[in-house]
């Protein structure tokens, strides 16, 4: 028989142990899947709190994501060495991306890329958006998706971490009819170095939308010199020829014979200063290649891109019809992270996505959201090294 003391003692025990076993459980559950953290990242200039979740995995992947613009701020992968580096251009605090004009790792809308004239019809009415390059609308316009603060919440999946933002853009924001509620859910696979993002949308009139992530990568690390060296592949058979102004001739042109064929890996240099009125125009690679797919809107493999010095390697999968190869043209020595300058061609962009200025081309596949209808798009960056 136990004396009431001997009991306690044991109960206790008992107590620490179970508590023990309660909080190595949870912490080795929260290791297995990795570990998701919220800080803040400052005040925007109207006042409001801004916060950065950094998404871990037990591969040694690390990406950190702000809701102000669902921007990815920076997003480390290892090398061949196991070593990892931060391989996305950016800023280091909020006041860099709420002045910055390059669309670093943000989410892009309502409208990614051109849309030519900043005028559209829909359903027999023109819709006149606001010009912010040249003569057309870039990126959504003036104020895009990457200049809003958007309602952030992490959750904890078996498979990994997830933070899911959401934006309401009210009827008329931006010239663009409906209100909007845009939803982007970035996870981070316990088991796999990726990045998946999930683009949902509903609206309550009819409307166009392209959404897109903006990120720069270089591959041997974020200010390291150009990526002309980075070797390319685009699964595309096609891409969409476009004027002076970068916007498309409607024409869907075959990439065989010319520097805009990257159905076999080639350095992205390689061929980036011919003498071809494409590259002239864009001022380097600037266009929207039309992927060869099913057409299913299954996730399938548009790009990959390799960097030869560290190993690393990306591979791009969506559901989109098109990725905009941008060549970092308009980069021109502004500093960034660590105050480090990012030159000409610092970084490439693979933005996926509906074609540029759709809304004014029949013949691409159709930007139209309506009522009831629920838009829905994916894309994966997927990480290796050898
Ligand atoms: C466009 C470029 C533009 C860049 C930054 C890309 O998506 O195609 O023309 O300069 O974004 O705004």
């Amino acid at each position: 028989m136990m004396n009431a003391k001997r009991k306690a003692r044991t109960v206790l025990c008992a107590l620490i142990f179970t508590g023990g076993l309660l909080v190595a459980s949870s912490l080795s559950s929260q290791g297995m899947r990795g570990t998701i953290k919220k800080e803040s990242f400052g005040k925007t200039t109207g006042g409001e709190q801004i916060d950065l979740y950094t998404l871990s995995n037990k591969k040694g992947m690390e990406v950190s994501i702000t809701n102000f613009g669902a921007t990815v701020v920076t997003l480390k992968v290892p090398d061949r060495a196991g070593k990892a580096a931060d391989i996305v251009l950016g800023y280091d605090t909020l006041d860099g991306y709420e002045k910055g004009t390059s669309y670093f790792g943000a989410t892009v809308g309502r409208y990614g890329n051109r849309i030519g004239g900043g005028k559209f019809s829909l359903d027999g009415k023109t819709y006149t958006l606001p010009k912010n390059n040249g003569e057309n609308t870039l990126h959504g316009g003036i104020v895009g998706f990457n200049k809003k603060v958007w309602k952030a919440r992490e959750i904890a999946l078996k498979e990994g971490q997830t933070v899911e933002m959401t934006y309401v853009s009210p009827d008329g924001e931006e010239g663009f009819p409906g209100n909007l509620s845009t939803k982007v859910v970035f996870t981070l696979p316990a088991e796999r170095n990726e990045l998946r993002i999930e683009y949902s949308a509903t609206t309550d009139k009819d409307t166009v939308l392209n959404l897109t992530n903006h990120s720069y990568f270089n591959l041997a690390g974020k200010g390291s010199g150009d990526i002309l060296d980075h070797v390319l592949t685009l699964h595309a058979k096609e891409f969409t020829p476009v004027d002076k102004a970068l916007i498309p001739t409607g024409e869907l042109a075959s990439v065989a014979g010319t520097p805009m064929d990257f159905n076999t890996a080639t350095a992205i240099g390689k061929r980036i200063n011919d003498n071809y009125e494409q590259l002239v125009f864009g001022k380097g690679y600037d266009h929207n290649w039309v992927l060869a797919r099913s057409g299913s809107g299954n996730l399938s493999l548009a790009a990959e891109a390799s960097d030869p010095k560290s190993g690393r390697k990306l591979e791009v999968l969506t559901t989109e019809p098109g990725v905009q190869f941008y060549s970092g043209n308009f980069l021109d020595g502004a500093k960034g992270k660590g105050g480090k300058p990012y030159p000409l061609r610092a970084a490439f962009c693979l933005e996926t996505q509906h074609f540029p200025d759709s809304p004014n081309h029949p013949n691409f596949p159709s930007t139209v959201l309506k009522p009831n209808a629920v838009f829905r798009s994916e894309t994966v960056f997927r990480f290796s090294a050898k």
